[in-house]
């Protein structure tokens, strides 16, 4: 059993895909070919934003959302504490420090209560000139949006969507990526909509930025390419990933975000009555299930219970085994001192298992099968 199993889809697509290769090298525009322009008008027509600007990875798309809004030396971004390492990381890459908040422990995303504290508590400090808010769509789930706009507002804060996990999330009918006052995703293979290598977007309806973030992503160019006005990055998706990707989107809207909703609802019927806390999702909310994600109680072993699994042949993983503010990257800076007890607790007890559009019913319920058999479980 696979993890999140790429070859099934593939083996599936492999026909359109492959068409989709070929055609591209046929084309020989490798970069900026006009399967790049077509797959940012199909993304943006599906979130429901004007623009969708392509580049190579999620965490350029973080730097570049950053960077059009000017974000430096001596600014300060609030980041969950529990979430991939990329968020925080493409805070620090631009100059500007990130503060780590708690997370809520059913969503395990961003705790707004929390924030509005950590908010007051640096406006308080006057250390630096607070500008943005990064929610992450942890594991598919869309975040708080209707409260962090508020809180947005009230503050002046910018509000960025990492939406690499939640590409194909809804909430009250609104689509992930389409949150943010910027928002972004990435098509890392593993991803709900991945690619064949790196790639990532960028999503907004702000003319400007839209305009500033195409710049960045190409050598701050100002009419041309040749012609530079400031200073920007090489960040662009290739022919082939967009080739690839219009294959994909395409097979993601008609079944696959729907067949991993299937599974979770599946894994929830089954591992019912058992002592782990499974996903909640609330009212109003869809998930993409780019993870899906259960909380052990403190009697089960954590290391014990994978190795079961593992010897009846069932993969599983840590999301996340560190929280950002213990990464010994942030050592010694002011990230590192938070009050994070929530994300610390998580870390200790999350467990993922496996979760793809090709997960049939039979191997749920072998899953939950194995998993009930271990002792404590029941
Ligand atoms: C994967 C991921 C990223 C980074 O995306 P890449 O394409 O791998 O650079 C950023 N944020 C979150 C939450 C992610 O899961």
């Amino acid at each position: 059993m696979e993890f999140r199993d790429l070859k099934t889809q593939y083996l599936k697509l492999k026909p359109d895909i492959d068409q989709a290769i070929l055609s591209a090298c046929a084309g020989a525009s490798f970069i900026g070919g006009i399967q790049v322009k077509e797959l940012e008008e199909q993304l943006a027509e599906y979130i429901g934003v004007k623009y969708c600007i392509s580049c190579a990875n999620g965490t350029d798309a973080l730097c570049l959302a950053l960077m059009a809004w000017g974000i430096g030396c001596g600014d300060a971004v609030f980041v969950p504490d529990f979430t991939y390492f990329a968020t925080g990381e493409a805070v620090a890459s631009v100059g500007a420090v990130p503060l780590f908040v708690d997370v809520d422990a059913e969503s395990f995303n961003i705790d707004t209560e929390k924030l509005e504290k950590a908010i007051l508590r640096e406006i308080e400090r006057g250390k630096y000139r607070i500008r943005a808010v990064i929610a992450v769509d942890l594991f598919g789930l869309p975040a708080e949006y209707k409260r962090l706009k508020e809180i947005c507002r009230k503050y002046d804060l910018y509000l960025l969507e990492d939406a690499a996990q939640g590409f194909g999330g809804s909430m009250d009918g609104i689509k992930s990526c389409g949150f943010g006052d910027i928002s972004i995703t990435s098509f890392f293979p593993a991803k709900p909509l991945g690619c064949y290598g790196d790639g990532g977007a960028v999503f907004t309806n702000h003319d400007d930025w839209a305009e500033l973030l195409r710049s960045y992503a190409v050598h701050g160019m100002g009419k041309s390419k040749y012609d530079n006005i400031r200073i920007g990055r090489n960040s662009r998706l290739d022919t082939i990933q967009a080739a690839i990707l219009k294959i994909k989107l395409s097979a993601f809207k008609t079944y696959e975000l729907k067949a991993v909703n299937e599974a979770a609802e599946k894994y929830k019927i089954e591992l019912k009555d058992t002592v782990l806390r499974l996903p909640a999702v609330k009212k109003g909310y869809y998930s993409s299930w780019a993870q899906y994600t259960i909380v052990l109680p403190e009697s089960i072993h954590r290391e014990s219970l994978m190795e079961q699994l593992k010897a009846a042949g069932i993969p599983s993983m840590i999301y996340y085994q560190t929280p950002m503010h213990a990464q010994k990257a942030f050592e010694g800076t002011d990230s590192a001192e938070a009050d994070v007890e929530v994300s610390e607790s998580l870390c200790k007890r999350v467990l993922s298992l496996p979760m793809h559009p090709y997960l049939s019913k039979e191997d749920i319920e072998y899953i939950a099968g194995v998993m009930k058999r271990i002792d404590g479980i029941c």
